[in-house]
């Protein structure tokens, strides 16, 4: 079924049966369900990875629908998590779906982040990425990071391979808390399915070629027609990683 169903993928150049099943074997936690995560996961699922596991607390809203596109009007006031589960399982029967229907606290992800390969935080608030920046780091568990608000997103590779850099080095919380998020400035919704396309590239990059895709961050501005990239540098005083060197 596989080959059938991934044809136009294997076709690909660079891209064999083995790369397919490199994907397929990967867990991947999603932290949020919201507007950068339902291309994502669409992307991911269509590129054939098979183990899923996503987290969101809140509940679909009206004025999510015009940009969360796997939700209904029927959807209004149900749990975002479940919800895309319920979305999936037709498309896609193999998947291996895993739903928190709450938000991730610290212990939840002590206790769980072992049994993942790769994480990606597509939440819409610093504390959330904090969070997942420092666990991640010190559980050294790849993560994607990918954020948007007005024009603007970001899309962010940070491998906690070895040492740093890490989230924290490029926004330390002293200068990023609080935080302004799409509810204050507003969203263009394209801007969230292009950070969602650069993060499935950096993903399937890091799986099939190994650890190859690049520490950086990648900053569309969609008013301008701009895209541009920074690698990212570790910085030494960083609470997170700083002690690493
Ligand atoms: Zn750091």
């Amino acid at each position: 079924m596989n080959s059938i169903f991934f044809e136009k993928v294997l076709k690909l150049d660079e891209f064999s049966k083995s790369d397919l099943t490199d994907l397929s074997q990967k867990r991947f936690l999603i932290i949020g369900a919201g507007g950068i995560a339902h291309p994502l996961i669409m992307n991911l699922l269509g590129h054939g990875v098979k183990h899923l596991s996503i987290a969101d607390g809140d509940k679909v809203e009206t004025d999510n629908l015009h940009r969360q596109f796997l939700f209904d009007f029927e959807d209004i006031g149900l749990n975002k998590a479940l919800t895309v589960k319920k979305k999936l399982v037709n498309k896609f029967p193999n998947l291996k779906l895993e739903i928190f229907d709450r938000f991730l606290d610290e212990r939840d992800l002590y206790d769980n982040l072992n049994t993942f390969d790769i994480v990606a935080d597509c939440s819409d608030n610093f504390a959330t990425k904090y969070n997942s920046n420092e666990i991640c780091h010190e559980f050294k568990k790849p993560l994607f990071i990918g954020s948007a608000n007005g024009y603007i997103g970001q899309a962010i590779f940070i491998p906690n391979s070895v040492s740093g850099p890490c989230y924290e080095c490029l926004f330390p919380r002293s200068s990023y808390l609080p935080e302004e998020t799409c509810n204050e400035s507003g969203i263009a919704p394209y801007v969230l399915s292009y950070v969602a396309s650069i993060l499935t590239m950096l993903i399937t990059n890091f799986v099939i070629s190994g650890h190859s895709a690049p520490i950086k961050l990648y900053r569309i501005d969609a008013k301008k027609m701009e895209l541009s990239s920074s690698t990212l540098r570790s910085d030494t005083s960083c609470i997170i990683c700083g002690a690493d060197d």
